[in-house]
């Protein structure tokens, strides 16, 4: 079969290991013929990734790679690049082949629904805003405040719905199984869960962005799966329910009905 991708590594891993990886993949989902794929283990390699891009996208990219230090699918009129960027939380990803195929197909995915979505949840976020933002006007907050808390928000936003649709895309096509694995070592707790490090709650505002933003990146997990016949998807939305959501109890609560509402409709498009 003719190669249908480029790959380029710059990690401390074993290449044949990556490569054994990316040919299944390729074999579980149809991956566009124009498309690029870079893994890296440091925000020094960024550079192999970001020299290929086109040169207005170079400076915002390098940016994103280096200060986030998280994988990401970017397309370029018809070129695809996938990053795939090894942090030091994701050891396990040179190693366990199953979680590194789930990490592949998450990128995979957000080239296929493509960057409509991407518009289109924007300007349902922005129409759905300024009718909200009435409602907020009767608060004590100013103007500024209130848009600012927003653009903090609906960013990370934007990304869960795009991880939504893209986790439930995976599921719907059976390759449920290959998600949980990455996800599951991913939040794997050593000794004890990681806390995270949120704004004092006397400062109102900055807790509450802090607070909305973790739980808006668990729920990306959580709702695909909780519906999941799959003993392991249930343990993995028991296990961040309980050691993870629970650092965020008032948030959680709030968002309970939009969870389960959610859910809802995501099983009956999977099915
Ligand atoms: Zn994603």
């Amino acid at each position: 079969m003719a190669k249908t991708f480029t790959l380029t590594i710059q990690a401390d891993v074993d290449p044949d290991f990556v490569k054994a990886a990316f040919d299944k993949t390729m074999r579980l989902i149809y991956v566009p013929p124009k498309i690029s794929f870079y893994v890296i283990d440091h925000p020094n390699f960024c550079p192999i990734f970001v020299e290929d891009l086109p040169k207005e996208a170079k400076t915002e990219y390098k940016n994103l790679c280096q200060e986030e230090a998280t994988s990401m699918s970017i397309t370029w009129g018809r070129h695809d690049h996938i990053l795939i960027h090894i942090t030091p939380e994701e050891e396990y990803l040179k190693t366990n082949e199953k979680a590194l195929i789930g990490t592949i197909l998450h990128e995979v995915i957000h080239t296929k629904l493509g960057h409509m979505l991407d518009k289109k949840i924007y300007k349902d976020m922005h129409s759905s805003f300024n009718k909200f933002k009435k409602q907020l006007r009767e608060i004590k907050y100013t103007d500024k405040q209130i848009n600012d808390l927003f653009s903090a928000v609906s960013e990370t936003a934007a990304y869960v719905l795009l991880d939504l649709y893209g986790n439930s895309d995976l599921i719907r096509r059976r390759l449920i199984n290959y998600l949980v694995e990455d996800y599951s070592n991913l939040y794997k707790c050593k000794k004890r869960c990681i806390k995270p490090k949120l704004p004092s709650k006397h400062k109102k505002l900055d807790y509450a962005k802090g607070a909305f933003n973790y739980e808006l990146s668990l729920l990306s997990v959580i709702i695909p799966f909780m519906r999941s016949s799959s003993p392991k998807a249930k343990k993995l939305v028991k296990h961040l329910e309980k050691n993870f959501e629970s650092n965020v109890p008032e948030i959680a609560k709030k968002l309970k009905d939009l969870k389960i509402f959610s859910a809802k409709i995501i099983q009956a498009r999977i099915l």
